[in-house]
């Protein structure tokens, strides 16, 4: 059962305060690891980390904007003094949504979304390399959370579907360069999930209709199912999968 069990791992997920990401902190938590998150909201986070306290979950909590160099580097430098210089687990989950046609996109835009979405989990995953080589068992495990949008085209999303198509990129890229560290990297796209991101309000409701038309289980997916497959990526029992990108997604991708 050991191979089915995550008893006594350390883990970083980005973007755990609300959403698919405190889904993946729990669930990692249920399974035994030590867990630390982040984002930006400081009441929000602390509102968490009293919760999980609560239900006996071990996780620890730090105030960072991924899209912030600097903050970055503090973020891995909490993991490192929390879990003695040794990291399990790496999820990049902190993401956030664009939706805009790519003509009213300013320079702002594209660069707030690509370091928040892209370059968070690129220099992340460089920051993590060594405690993730100190890993228990030698070598740790990145997961990426992608979307969908990184497979097929989307309007008004362009600069998103560029970042999430990136992260599978980066995933088969680094799976490849650090195989030989025993790090295994994969991916999780998910289709439309139950969050703050599905309900904005500047979605187009005509392009949701669309998508829900040619979704094969015609439902929106929740936290938790996209959780599962996380946690299963970061067990022993997925020892030989690496460089993998898995959608979530109620077959809306092979319909
Ligand atoms: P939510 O908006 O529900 O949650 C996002 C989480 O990330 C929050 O905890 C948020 O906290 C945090 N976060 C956002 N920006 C930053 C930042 N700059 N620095 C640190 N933390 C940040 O989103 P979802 O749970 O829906 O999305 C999670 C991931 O899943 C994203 O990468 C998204 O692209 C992806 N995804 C979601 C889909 C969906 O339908 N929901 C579909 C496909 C992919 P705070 O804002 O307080 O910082």
């Amino acid at each position: 059962a050991a191979r089915w069990n995550l008893a006594g791992a350390t883990a970083l997920v980005t973007g755990g305060s609300k959403g698919i990401g405190h889904a993946i902190v729990e669930e990692l938590a249920g399974f035994g690891a030590r867990v630390h998150t982040c984002s930006r909201n400081a009441a929000e986070l602390e509102e968490c980390r009293r919760r999980w306290e609560e239900k006996g979950l071990q996780v620890t909590v730090f105030v960072c904007d991924v899209s912030v160099r600097g903050d970055r580097e503090d973020l891995m430098a909490t993991v490192r003094a929390t879990f003695g210089g040794r990291l399990d687990i790496l999820v990049n989950n902190a993401g956030q949504s664009m939706f805009k046609d790519t003509l009213e996109c300013t320079g702002e835009d594209y660069s707030r979304i690509m370091a928040t979405n892209l370059e968070s989990c690129f220099h992340l995953s460089q920051l993590a390399h060594p405690l993730l080589l100190a890993a228990a068992g030698g070598g740790g495990s990145v997961v990426n959370i992608s979307s969908i949008a990184g497979f097929i085209g989307l309007p008004a999303l362009a600069v998103y579907s560029m970042t999430k198509g990136a992260m599978n990129q980066l995933t088969r890229s680094l799976a490849t360069e650090w195989a030989s560290d025993s790090i295994r990297v994969n991916c999780v796209a998910p289709g439309g999930i139950r969050t703050d991101i599905s309900s904005d309000k500047t979605i187009d409701p005509e392009l949701v209709k669309k998508e829900m038309a040619r979704l094969p289980m015609g439902r929106i997916g929740e936290p938790e199912e996209v959780a599962s497959m996380v946690a299963f990526l970061c067990m022993p029992a997925a020892s030989y999968m690496t460089g993998q990108v898995i959608c979530i997604d109620g077959g809306h991708t092979k319909a």
